[in-house]
């Protein structure tokens, strides 16, 4: 199962960009990914926005990797019977290229 991530989201840059204060739909979305926006922000080398777009793609990215295991029994049980692998990776927008996030 592979979670695809791509760059320059327009989602997450707005989850950036707002730090959840939208409301309706959009608001829940944006709420979804504000913890990858936090964690990108506790890491990212810069401060510069497409910076921290680009750290919190790949928070997200690793974040519905984990929450896939959490929310569902049959995942769960799937993978840790080794008959499922969970694979992060980002689709770069710019060049096509899919990089896969090793491991954990
Ligand atoms: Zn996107």
């Amino acid at each position: 199962m592979m979670v695809l991530g791509h760059s320059r989201c327009g989602a997450v840059t707005a989850a950036v960009g707002t730090e959840g204060k939208s409301e309706g739909n959009i608001g829940t979305i944006l709420e979804t990914i504000s913890p990858a926006v936090t964690l990108a922000r506790n890491e990212a080398k810069s401060k510069e926005k497409a910076v921290l777009v680009e750290a919190a793609i790949d928070q997200n990215i690793k974040l519905v990797c984990k929450s896939l295991i959490t929310q569902s029994e049959v995942i769960k049980h799937l993978a840790h019977g080794g008959k499922l692998k969970i694979v992060g990776a980002k689709y770069d927008l710019d060049d096509g290229k899919v990089t896969l996030f090793d491991g954990k």
